[in-house]
């Protein structure tokens, strides 16, 4: 069996996304979760690009115990010793180079230039980085749009200086499976077979997934993605799908990839309670609705064998079952045991106010699901020592009137109430809570869903902020949508 390599590139390409944003925490437990979930490599980011992202690389270098850690460096030697520097505690260092081969790219983009002129350059620095790192991959990009006699060309000098990985990156997301596989082949066939192939592909077609499994059947042995596919414009390839592609179908292919199948739902529902980012509910694998169905016979078959009309077990990718719901009648030491079926880990007092807030909860909604207990749960984890605490709102509205919110907060032994209109009820009660925490943030996104099915589905709310130049996010879930809003702001506003 051929092993596929998985490089998660959530960190940096996936960062990309205008709604992944992460501080630097964030990113440090996202490679740990990662490290969970099994991934080869983590793309870490592109240390030359800010002071911001160096302290990340070098943070998660630090954090991950057996993990490859790779860091960009794009065409020249100075940015490679910053790369080799971020990556100096990690437990395996792979730098990663990119420059763009196709003509089109090398005309518009930083750093093009004449083709000659290319392929010097990319073996030059590929001989530098290879001094520095115990692994060196080359991206050529665009290359699905490169004259397929200059790409090889490159290729092969690149993997003669001692390239270990050549990363063919489909930048635009143009390609389709039969012409991936075309690409990917020519490459394949033309090197010595001393590095890797790899793939890198884009969604703007909705194939990324469907290209990166051709590029593994023409040969790639790794393949690059990230959580939920986020990335920039349509995204990436994402890693979950093609994960569970290939629990499906990897003996056919006579291949196998030793991801933590587990760590997959977990690893996306930290992705959204790290950066705000919710992901399609109707995303493979990951989204909300990927595994409800509405049909009443396959209703009923999934009760009889899942495997009649579901391609997988929603359990064995992590996702918490909804079968047996915890009542409002449930004790404590249920509940205990219900958190602990899941999978999470919590102190005593975290469990306390996971607890708390589950009973309140449970008076609201006629059955609290896991998926229920484990977002409950996820709130009490991301807590992080709140200064304010909300103690009680009302919202008042009327036709033809701007909504009224009055909010009364706490912070230690000061109580303050405050008053404010609104566009809407949840941007009068921002407003008030504004004026009593006298903060200066600038609301930049806000956004509600229901996080389980039905009509008493709880709400989640995910607000993001801008304090200074820092972006923060903050999320909370209640029953009541304008509660959740609330909450959420002053997490993000308290961070
Ligand atoms: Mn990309």
């Amino acid at each position: 069996m051929r092993r596929i390599l998985i490089v998660d590139t959530t960190l940096r390409d996936g960062a990309q996304s205008p709604q992944v944003t992460f501080s630097v925490e964030g990113k440090v437990r996202f490679a740990q979760q990662l490290e969970r979930l099994k991934v080869d490599v983590i793309d870490a980011g592109y240390p030359a690009l800010s002071a911001e992202e160096r302290a990340a690389v070098e943070r998660i270098a630090q954090s991950v115990s057996s993990t490859t850690v790779m860091a960009l460096a794009h065409g020249d030697e100075v940015e490679i010793e910053v790369a080799a520097k971020a990556l100096a505690q990690a437990p395996k260092k792979r730098i990663h180079l990119y420059i763009p081969v196709s003509d089109i790219h090398r005309r518009y983009l930083l750093r093009g230039g004449e083709r000659d002129e290319v392929l010097k350059t990319s073996i030059a620095l590929v001989e530098k980085a290879v001094s520095l790192a115990d692994e060196v991959e080359f991206t050529p990009g665009d290359a699905a749009r490169a004259d397929e006699g200059f790409l090889k060309e490159v290729c092969c000098g690149v993997e003669e200086a001692g390239a270990t990985v050549i990363n063919l990156s489909d930048t635009v997301g143009v390609a389709i499976p039969s012409k991936w596989y075309r690409v990917v082949k020519g490459v394949v066939d033309a090197l010595k077979g001393n590095a890797v192939v790899s793939s890198h592909c884009h969604d703007d077609l909705g194939l990324a997934s469907a290209n990166s499994l051709s590029a593994i059947e023409a040969g790639a042995s790794q393949i690059h993605g990230t959580i939920g596919g986020v990335g920039t414009r349509a995204g990436n390839a994402a890693i979950e799908e093609i994960a569970v592609a290939l629990k499906i179908w990897g003996e056919e292919l006579g291949v196998e990839c030793l991801l933590n199948l587990k760590e997959i739902y977990p690893t996306s529902r930290l992705l959204t309670m790290l950066t705000g980012c919710m992901l399609p509910s109707h995303k493979a694998v990951v989204g909300d609705l990927a595994f409800v169905h509405t049909i009443e016979e396959h209703r009923m078959a999934v009760v009889k064998d899942h495997r009649a009309v579901q391609i997988v077990d929603p359990q064995s990718i992590g996702r918490p079952s909804s079968r047996t719901p915890i009542t409002r009648y449930a004790g404590r030491m249920m509940f205990e045991q219900k958190v602990h079926e899941l999978g999470y880990t919590l102190s005593e007092g975290q469990l306390s106010k996971a607890y708390q807030l589950f009973s309140s909860i449970a008076w609201k909604k006629s059955d609290v699901t896991d998926a229920d207990v484990a977002a409950i749960v996820e709130e009490v984890i991301s807590e992080h020592g709140s200064e304010w605490e909300l103690v009680s709102f009302s919202i008042s509205m009327e036709s033809g009137c701007a909504p009224r919110a009055k909010v009364s907060l706490r912070r230690g032994e000061v109580e303050v109430e405050e008053e404010a209109e609104g566009n809407g009820p949840v941007d009068a009660a921002f407003k008030a809570v504004e004026r009593a925490t006298e903060t200066t943030a600038r609301l930049v996104d806000f956004s509600v869903r229901a996080l389980t099915y039905g009509k008493d589905a709880l709400g989640e709310a995910i607000v993001r902020v801008k304090l200074g130049n820092r972006e923060r996010v903050g999320r909370a879930v209640r029953t009541d949508v304008v509660e959740a809003a609330i909450r959420a702001f002053l997490k993000a506003i308290d961070e």
